[in-house]
This record gives structure tokens, sequence and C-alpha cells, in this order.
């Protein structure tokens, strides 16, 4: 579903990303880890196209992000072409960025009747019925100031879902929220794990990795050090900055 190859990203003369690989299967769910500045965040905002890269490419479903093949040529997309792309892609950030002046059903019908062109009735039916999976079938009225910050997170993704997305990218979803709040938004990722969905999730989250993830990946300094299963590489780092980002994250 997910195929990078050689990804290079600079930030002017800093370079950020130096030859990311990575791969994930239909289904999978791979959990991406490492360092503050390693550059898990901006690889990927390069997989939905918020990021250009600077070298290699990346695949998605099959389709290149950003360029279209003609003729043995690669064509650099139009702005409308990457917008549909982009809207494939679910992703949740650290913050929930819900809309303040919203309620949570708003929030989640507000892109598939603006983008999608969806009929009305259709979309409040699916919104509700995602809020519902989500766990706030009792919460379609509430604004996001009535509504924790879990709660928000998991409207958050909801909102993501009702455009029907082939992956979801997460950066850090559970980093802001209060201890208490984290294990309710996971239970929502595992079972969107479990219902399927291809995801590439940044966390710190150990326990979460080693129960859900399908693989590790793990980044430093803009390359990738170590990755496999997750259970094996968390139960027996081979490489010494895995070995001490583990120890101290666990
Ligand atoms: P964290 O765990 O703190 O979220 P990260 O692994 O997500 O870190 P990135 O946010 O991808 O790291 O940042 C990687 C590096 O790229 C950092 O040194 C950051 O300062 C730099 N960087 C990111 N975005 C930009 C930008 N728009 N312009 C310049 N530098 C940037
Ligand atoms: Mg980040």
């Amino acid at each position: 579903m997910v195929h990078a190859e050689q990804v290079h990203k600079s930030f002017g003369s800093i370079e950020v990303l130096k030859g990311i690989d990575l791969q994930v299967r239909a289904g999978e769910v791979c959990c991406l880890l490492g360092p503050s500045g390693s550059g898990k965040s901006t690889f990927l905002r390069c997989i939905n196209h918020l990021e250009k890269i600077n070298a290699g490419w990346i695949r998605v479903d099959g389709e290149l992000i950003g360029y279209r093949e003609r003729g043995g040529k690669l064509h650099e997309m139009r702005e409308k072409e990457v917008a549909a792309q982009r809207r494939a892609i679910g992703m949740v950030f650290q913050r929930f960025n819900l809309f303040p002046h919203k309620t949570a059903l708003e929030n989640v019908t507000e892109a598939p009747l603006l983008v999608r062109k969806e009929k009305r009735a259709e979309v409040r039916e699916r919104a509700a019925a995602l809020l519902e999976r989500v766990g706030l079938g009792d919460k379609l009225g509430n604004y996001p100031s009535q509504l924790s910050g879990g709660q928000q997170q998991r409207v958050a993704i909801a909102r993501a879902l009702a455009m029907k997305p082939k992956l979801m990218l997460f950066d850090e979803p559970t980093s802001a929220l209060d201890p208490e709040l984290v294990g309710e938004v996971l239970d929502v990722m595992k079972d969107l794990a479990h219902d399927g969905m291809t995801m590439i999730v940044v966390t710190h989250e150990i326990g979460f990795a080693r129960e859900v993830g399908d693989s590790l990946v793990f980044m430093d300094n803009g390359v990738v050090v170590e990755s496999g299963n997750p259970r094996e590489v968390i139960a027996d780092p081979k490489h010494e900055r895995t070995k001490a980002f583990l120890a101290k994250v666990l």
C-alpha cells in the first residue's frame, strides 16, 4: 500500500530525510519511532504531499505521490490532482485542530460535504455512524470545548475516516493527552487496525507498537536505523541507538 524508496528531503541546506526506504502492506500497521528531530513528522508529511521531496519516490496504492508517469517520464501533478490524491490519505495530528464553532457531527460532515459534494443526508448518516464507532454516539451535538481531549481526538479520527481513506497517518495522536485519556484513543486505533485499515503511526506508545504493530521502524537523524517485527525489535534491538532510545521510553 505504501512504498517509499530513497526519500530525501531538505529544508534549505539541512537534509532532514537522508534516504528513507519503507514498505507497508495493505492492512498492516507500521509504527514509526525515533527521537525528536529525527524526521518522523516530515516523512509523514511527505507521504501526503504536504512536503515535496527532493529525491526518491513514494507510492501509495501503486500511485506515485505528486507525479504522473507519462511516456516513461515523470510530470509534476497539478494542484487539483494532488488534492485528489491527498483526500485518499487520512491524517491525525497531535493537536486535534477541530473547528471550534462546529459540533462533533459538523466537524465530521464538513469535508465530505464540501469536498466530496455528497448528499447531506448520506453524509450525516455516515458521520453519525463513525462517531458511534469511536464511542461518541451520544456527543454528536457537542462543541469541541464541551469534549475532553480524548473525545476531541476521537472526533478527529472520525473526521479523517469520513473521507473514506485507504491509508491513515497518525502523528503522535496521544502525546498531547492526559495519561488517563490515552487508552481510549489507542483503543479506537486498535479497532481500526483490526478492521484492516492500513496505518502508519508515529508513537512512543511501546505497548501499542508491540500489540498492534505489524512492523516497527526506528528512525534517527533522517535515516532508518532498524526495522522489523515490533516484538522482536523491542525485545532485542540490534542497534545501539535503538537500544538507547527504547531504554528511555520503556
Ligand atoms: P518530534 O518527535 O519532535 O516531533 P520529528 O521526528 O517529527 O520530531 P521533524 O518534525 O520531522 O522531526 O523534524 C525534523 C527536522 O526537520 C528538525 O530538525 C526540524 O527542525 C526540521 N524541520 C521540520 N520542518 C521544517 C521546516 N518547515 N523548515 C525547516 N526545518 C524544518
Ligand atoms: Mg514530529
